[in-house]
């Protein structure tokens, strides 16, 4: 069902009028982690202000070690559905668990499968029951063959609004966190129909990348980009301020990418 062969027209998803997949890039911006009301809802707006459609931020946090900050949960969907109706932007969020996916579908508009879950087969056909948008990441060490395989779960399952998620791929370099891989963008297009989106924030690590691999990945051919903004990076819940876009860059971003045309 993944297959350009079996479906040779780009697969359009349409969320309260956002197209994703079709000719316009998306945007995603915001926090890695949902963190007050004051701040989802500040980081809302300034991402509303610069011209994206949708905010992210995470409130069941996958983290490496257990004691780390895990994410505020149910509350931190609420706090983000609020933040975004009031700015008028859609949301996403990640879901870890069959048992979360009814509560996350029920307050964010796109559900994120994180980099981790993407072979997490009892969520993805949980996720195949539902009718909400999904964006997959690629896990960082699956092949492309591996990556269409666990989207076809959930389109299996009778989902057909899935996204693809280009997020780095685990490799030899350390000097980066993960390694972007461009390529797979012209290539899940060749051999999906689905729309690719591109993260650059985790695919490099380093906030002073993402700008240019953000670039990159639009002359790649990507449908969209998914990009982390704090507004006290410095300061953020989650390792992940390293990689956060100042307010001031992400807005400077929007407005390179509309001169490039990838915007409308
Ligand atoms: C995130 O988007 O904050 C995240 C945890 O992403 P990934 O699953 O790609 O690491
Ligand atoms: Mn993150």
């Amino acid at each position: 069902l993944a297959s350009r062969d079996f479906h040779p027209d780009d697969t359009i998803i349409e969320v309260k009028g956002v197209k994703i997949g079709g000719d316009q890039l998306v945007v995603m911006g915001g926090p890695c982690a949902v963190e007050s009301p004051e701040q989802i809802d500040e980081i809302a707006r300034l991402v509303k202000a610069a011209g994206a459609q949708v905010l992210r931020g995470g409130a069941f946090k996958p983290r490496t070690g257990p004691y780390s900050f895990q994410g505020i949960g149910v509350e931190g969907l609420k706090m983000m559905a609020e933040a975004g109706s009031k700015h008028g932007l859609l949301t996403i969020t990640e879901v870890m668990t069959p048992e979360y996916v009814d509560v996350c579908a029920e307050y964010a508009d796109i559900l994120q499968v994180g980099t981790r879950n993407m072979q997490n087969f009892d969520l993805l056909r949980k996720l195949g029951t539902i009718r909400k948008p999904v964006l997959l990441k690629r896990g960082f060490s699956a092949t492309y063959d591996e990556f269409l395989n666990a989207a076809e779960y959930i389109l299996a399952g009778g989902n057909p609004n899935v996204m693809l998620c280009e997020r780095g791929i685990r490799t030899f370099e350390t000097y980066t966190r993960n390694t972007l891989d461009l390529a797979a963008i012209p290539v899940l297009q060749q051999l999906s129909h689905l729309p690719v989106i591109s993260d650059p924030s985790h695919g490099t690590g380093r906030r002073e990348l993402v700008e240019p691999m953000a670039k990159a990945s639009v002359a790649a051919g990507a449908n969209g980009l998914i990009i982390e903004m704090h507004t006290d990076p410095d300061n953020s819940m989650t390792g992940d301020g390293v990689q956060s876009l100042f307010p001031d860059q992400f807005a400077r971003l929007m407005k390179e990418l509309e001169q490039l045309g990838a915007l409308v």
